[in-house]
């Protein structure tokens, strides 16, 4: 199939890239390299620098790379920079991802596959949380996701876009080739792995004192790899839908540090420090649904081989992509 990749640089959208052109579809991605990096990009795809507020491009785009499908990556993710820089979130996350959809339907395209995010659901009221539970999101980000989901539904019902929305709880580790590299880090792994790799001094918890048995945030944390079978799988769907991509299993920020310091034979000292604003006590996926009506299989169940990986890639990578 021939699929368009918007954000196929950023640390997901290249691992989807690569297991994509490893079932034999032709990519091509487009990326504004502002969080991505054209190393990231696997060489085998085409690739098309542009910007999703350019609508001109878009046209250009859709012209040429003719896609049967798109995955939409682009977007921004952080929910504590939400919390400062809403407009940021409200910009990028939705008007530019409607230039995406409205582009989509001048061409005739209408597989959609959409990187959407546990943060819509907010504080849930019950976990495991499953597609069906209210959304109230409790951040920027969360919300701006949950919108363009809204918007979705209904260029489904107007225009015949058939769409995935893949609701991702806390994506982590690596292949050999693609990895974890944010410009400015700020996710839980990759920061905690700085201190083995000697580029921080200490690991920062961010609020002790929630409501969880240890006191620290409790997160489902799942392998990219697994993401990105989902995505492939999800370019099947007949009918519009949303699903859950989470393992079911709850780990703390404390017992994460003690995976990485398993992991890496490193001692990681610990600082405490206040909470983080915008960050629910505790996501964890119910996610039978993606295995059920997807097939979906995640080969990743154990927070220690997740931190393996990563670890392992950024071994191979000290610099990161280097740019
Ligand atoms: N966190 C932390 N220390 C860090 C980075 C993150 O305690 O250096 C916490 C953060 O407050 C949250 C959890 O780890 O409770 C996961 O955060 P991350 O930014 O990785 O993902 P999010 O859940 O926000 O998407």
């Amino acid at each position: 199939m021939k699929i368009l990749v918007t954000g196929g640089a950023g640390y997901i959208g290249s691992v989807c890239v690569e297991d994509l052109l490893n079932r034999g579809h032709n990519v091509t991605v487009f990326d504004n390299l502002t969080e991505g990096h054209k190393n990231a990009i696997d060489r085998r795809a085409n690739f098309v620098q542009g910007d999703l507020a350019d609508k001109p491009a878009l046209s250009d785009l859709m012209r040429t790379a003719q896609p049967e499908a798109v995955m939409h990556f682009a977007a921004n993710a952080l929910v504590g920079e939400s919390m400062q820089n809403p407009y940021k979130y409200f910009y990028n996350n939705v008007s530019c991802g409607l230039n995406l959809l409205h582009a989509m339907v001048e061409h005739g395209v209408k597989r959609f596959v959409f990187s959407s995010t546990c943060a819509t659901y907010g504080i849930p009221e019950t976990v495991p949380i499953d597609e069906l539970a209210p959304q109230k999101p409790v951040n920027p980000y969360g919300e701006s996701k949950l919108i363009f989901e809204k918007i979705l539904r209904w260029f489904d019902e107007i225009h015949g876009v058939t769409f995935a929305s893949l609701r991702y709880f806390n994506a982590a580790g690596a292949t050999e080739a693609f990895g974890e590299d944010h410009r400015i880090e700020t996710h839980l792994i990759p920061c905690v792995l700085q201190v083995p790799l000697g580029k921080r001094e200490h690991a920062q918890v961010f609020g002790t004192d929630y409501p969880t048995p240890d006191g620290s945030c409790i997160r489902d944390y799942i392998h990219v790899t697994d993401l990105a079978q989902a995505h492939a799988l999800a370019l099947e769907v007949k009918k519009s839908d949303f699903f859950n991509l989470g393992i079911g299993g709850g780990v703390s920020v404390l017992e994460v540090i003690g995976a990485c310091t398993k992991v890496t034979g490193k001692d990681i000292p610990v600082v405490k420090q206040t909470r983080r604003a915008g960050d629910p006590p505790r996501l964890i996926a119910s996610a039978g649904k993606a295995q059920e009506v997807l097939g979906w299989r995640p080969q990743f169940d154990r927070i220690e081989d997740i931190v393996s990986s990563a670890w392992s890639w950024h071994l191979r990578h000290p610099a990161g992509y280097g740019d």
